[in-house]
Formats: C-alpha cells, sequence, structure tokens
C-alpha cells in the first residue's frame, strides 16, 4: 500500500500538559516533513480535553516551541482554517452530539458501574486468568435495572461496543497489525459528567478534519483498533479511513524508555542551554529515519524534500546527546558572522556580559571568529569572551595557585618586558615577541610558557586562541593584567 492519499492532511496533536520533550518533538518533525514533502496540509491541533493538567500557558509555549524550531502550520491556534476551532475545549459539544448519536444507534451504551465494582471484578477476573479489561456487564440492561441504577443515584460513563473479532490494518511503518478484540474490551468514551475521553475526541477529530494520515508516537498503536471502530460507528467508508504510521520508541542512552533521567527533557531546556533549532531538527530526523545515504547533516529543507515515512524504521531509536552536540557544534561552524553574533547575543545578555551597544558589537564580531571553531552550544559564548568586557579578572582558588608558582611568575615577569617594549600592537608582533622569549630563549614547552598568561589576561586556562585574544584586549588592558598579578 502506497501513503500517497491526495491531498495529504496530516496533524500533531499535542496533549501540552508541560513543555513539549523531545519524543513529541519528534513525532512534530515527521508529521511536518510528511506534509511538506508532500504538498500537504499540516494541523496543529491541541487535545486540551483535560483542562486541569493542560494549561494556556503550556498550549502557548507549544506553539512557540514549534515557532522557534520552524515547524510552521497551516491550520490551528493562530492560524485558523476551516475545519477549526483546532483546541478540543471548544469542540466539546461536538463530541457529546457523537456520543448521543452511538447511543441511539446501539454501538454504545451507558454503563453505571462504580469504580469500586469496576476494581471488584478486575480482582477476581486476574485470580481467574480471565483476560483484564471491562467485562460487559452493562451491554444489555433491562429498564427495570436501569431504573433501579438511576434511583441510586449513580450516574453512568458511555461506553462503546466492541464486536467479536478482530481488527487489521496496515501500518505504514510496521505493516500489517492486527488486534483480538479478546484484548480490545469495551471502552469508555464519555465520563459521567459528559467530559470526552482522548479516544473518542481524537477519533471524532480525525474524521471531521479529513485527516488522512496519523504519524504518532508508538505508544499509541493500541489505541487504534478503539478509533478504527469508532471511525466505522460514524459511518466512514472503509477505504477513506486515516493510515497510521507508528513511529518508533525513543530509548535513552542507557537502553531504558527516554524519560528525564535520561534525556527526556522539555525543548526548553535545549533551549535555554544553545542548542540551535536546526541542529534539534537535524538530530530528531536521524532518531528512527535516514536520509537514504550516510549524510548526517541535514536541513529542515532538505528533510522536508528527502522525508518518506517508509524509510522510518521500526525498531526503537536511541538519543544520543553526544551526537546531538557534535551536530550542534557543526550547525554554529556554518553560520555567518552576523547570524553567529544574532544567535550569541541573547545569551551574551543574559549572562551580563554586554548590554549589547554599538561598541561591544564592533568587538564581538573581532571576537566570535576565534571561538566559533571551539565551541559546542551557544551558552559557552558569554564564558569564553566576558575577558574583553569586564575591567579587572577575578581568578578562582586552582588559577590562583597556578599563577603563583615560580615558573609562572618568571613566565609573567618576562612577558611583561617583551610586551611593554612593544611598539606595534599587532598579532605577528606579539606571537613573535612571546615565541621567542619564552619558547627559544628560555626553551619552555609551549603549554608551560603561554598558560600563565592565558590564565592572567582571560582568568581562565580554556579561552580564545591566546596571540589573539591579547591583540583584541588591547596592550594597556593586557599590561595592567599581568602586573597585576606578579607578587
Ligand atoms: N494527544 C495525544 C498525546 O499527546 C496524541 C494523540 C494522537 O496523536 O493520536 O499523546
Ligand atoms: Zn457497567
Amino acid at each position: 500500500m502506497s501513503s500517497s492519499k491526495s491531498p495529504v492532511r496530516v496533524r500533531f496533536a499535542p496533549s501540552p500538559t508541560g513543555d513539549l520533550h523531545v519524543g513529541n518533538i519528534r513525532t512534530a518533525l515527521f508529521d511536518w516533513a510528511f506534509a511538506r514533502h508532500t504538498g500537504g496540509t499540516f494541523i496543529f491541533r491541541i487535545e486540551d480535553t483535560d483542562k486541569e493538567r493542560v494549561t494556556d500557558q503550556y498550549i502557548e509555549a507549544a506553539a512557540e516551541t514549534l515557532r522557534w524550531l520552524g515547524l510552521d502550520w497551516d491550520e490551528g491556534p493562530g492560524v485558523g482554517g476551516e475545519y477549526g476551532p483546532y483546541l478540543q475545549s471548544e469542540r466539546l459539544d461536538i463530541y457529546r452530539e457523537w456520543g448521543e448519536k452511538f447511543l441511539q444507534t446501539k454501538d454504545a451504551y451507558h454503563c453505571y458501574c462504580s469504580n469500586e465494582e469496576l476494581e471488584a471484578r478486575r480482582e477476581a477476573a486476574a485470580k481467574a486468568h480471565k483476560a483484564p479489561g471491562y467485562d460487559g456487564a452493562c451491554r444489555e440492561l433491562s429498564d427495570e435495572m436501569i431504573e433501579k441504577y438511576r434511583s441510586e443515584g449513580r450516574k453512568p460513563v458511555l461506553r462503546m461496543r466492541m464486536p467479536e473479532g478482530s481488527t487489521t490494518f496496515h501500518d505504514l511503518i510496521r505493516g500489517e497489525v492486527t488486534f483480538d478484540h479478546s484484548f480490545v474490551p469495551d471502552f469508555v468514551l464519555m465520563r459521567s459528567d459528559g467530559s470526552p475521553l482522548y479516544t473518542l475526541a481524537a477519533a471524532v477529530d480525525d474524521v471531521l478534519m479529513k485527516i488522512t494520515h496519523i504519524l504518532r508516537g508508538e505508544d499509541l498503536l493500541s489505541s487504534t483498533p478503539r478509533q478504527i471502530r469508532l471511525y466505522q460507528a460514524m459511518g466512514v467508508a472503509k477505504e477513506s479511513y486515516p493510515l497510521f504510521a507508528h513511529l518508533p520508541f525513543v530509548m535513552g542512552a542507557d537502553n531504558t524508555k527516554l524519560s528525564k533521567r535520561n534525556g527526556e527533557v522539555s525543548i526548553a531546556w535545549y533551549r535555554e542551554r544553545g542548542f540551535l533549532p536546526e541542529a534539534l531538527c537535524n538530530y530528531l530526523a536521524l532518531l528512527g529515519w535516514s536520509p537514504g545515504d550516510d549524510r548526517e547533516n541535514v536541513s529542515l529543507e532538505e528533510i522536508a524534500a528527502l522525508f518518506e515515512v517508509e524509510r522510518v524504521n521500526s525498531s526503537p531509536a536511541r538519543f544520543d546527546i553526544k551526537k546531538l552536540e557534535a551536530i550542534n557544534g557543526d550547525k554554529i561552524r556554518a553560520l555567518t558572522i552576523d547570524q553567529f553574533l544574532e544567535r550569541s547575543l541573547p545569551f551574551l545578555i543574559d549572562g551580563e556580559v554586554v548590554s549589547g551597544n554599538q561598541d561591544e558589537l564592533v568587538i564581538l564580531k573581532k571576537a566570535l571568529p576565534l571561538i566559533q571553531e571551539r565551541i559546542v552550544t551557544l551558552s559557552e559564548v558569554p564564558q569564553m569572551l566576558s575577558f574583553l568586557f569586564v575591567g579587572s579578572l577575578t581568578l578562582n582558588e586552582d588559577s590562583s595557585k597556578k599563577i603563583s608558582d615560580p615558573l609562572s611568575q618568571e613566565v609573567l615577569q618576562a612577558s611583561l618586558t617583551v610586551l611593554t617594549n612593544l611598539k606595534d600592537w599587532n598579532l605577528e608582533e606579539i606571537e613573535k615577541a612571546l615565541r621567542s622569549e619564552l619558547l627559544e630563549k628560555r626553551e619552555l614547552k609551549p603549554r608551560l610558557a603561554f598558560s600563565p598568561v592565558r590564565i592572567a589576561v582571560t582568568g581562565s586556562h580554556i579561552s580564545p586562541p591566546l596571540f589573539e585574544s591579547l591583540e583584541l584586549l588591547g596592550k594597556d588592558r593586557t599590561i595592567a593584567r599581568i602586573s597585576a598579578l606578579i607578587a
């Protein structure tokens, strides 16, 4: 079966009960790429029927995360579209009407069982080694029984009737999948207060929004036979059912399911640490999919151009932060200096290294090329460049100790003399002077020779290249910093 079913309409339908995570965004990215690849429509739908856990703040944060990543949607919050509203909390009447219809057609029925009764029967079934799940007790209630339950003040839930047999569908990633209904008991559609459950709301919306393809996490595989049952009850012809593609799990580096402990943290977390959106998209695209050759650097445009759902692997993908970091470094190196400046500036301002004025920007444009090859995330920029913007440095304990040993003191004294005597303060002269004084005359190893100077001038043994740093800092400040550390 082919995945071409035209015109393609795919949706990303999160329940934002917090900031979106790696797994959510991998799904969003594949949905987006599939829509863009096929020239279809990408729909962003918010599944917020659980109003207590899905807040406006999380909905806005989810939209902001998608925008930041460049995953633009054609229909959804803020954009509109002819199948709206796209917030399920604004569609409750629609679900209630469908629930009503299913009750009339007897596809669904009222179930009056209390939680305690259900629990007691579940335990008994487990003891008797019978299949778990609802036992169908309320399927054929007599009018007398209904009357009795009502008089007891019981409020029913609405339950879908699953016929005997099985459901088979073709999953675009895992092929033919069959569910025996003995493992798919009658399921709840609506709570006693008339609020819908996920299974009902998602299926109704997928039909009404004319969704053609459902790409979603493997954790939802087991809800598929229930949703197919709902399409059928809604009167959708079989050939019009959406096609399914269940994306493989993302595992942590330790091969257990991705969790907070092993990398499943919010996209906001990566953003705050200076990961670039193009690096996250690139890396997440490779979690279960490949562009067809062994390239590891792909742009969002290339992902859209190359994405084929059939090339998604069915086995679990492994999240590896080291690989994400490597890709992030590559993406940083690919930036122009203006782009690098624009991306770094918020980190420098947040870190109170600069305020963003013109003079600072001039210095930054000279300094940023020095570190572009050396950093992995943007959050390293402030610490690497702050020495250029502070009056005097405060050394940590290690550095202070290092700088006060006799050899360091000798190096600083010698450097101070040659640098003070320099007429032209430029890279070439600085390098020549320090090399001849420290390496040639004193025959020191470069690390021993330059480390004290580096610490004195930049405050750290990790810095941009030394001679360039001195040139940028200027003669006066260099001399002042070295002198200040000579005992
Ligand atoms: N709202 C569901 C979730 O966040 C996804 C629904 C779906 O893709 O079918 O897990
Ligand atoms: Zn019941």
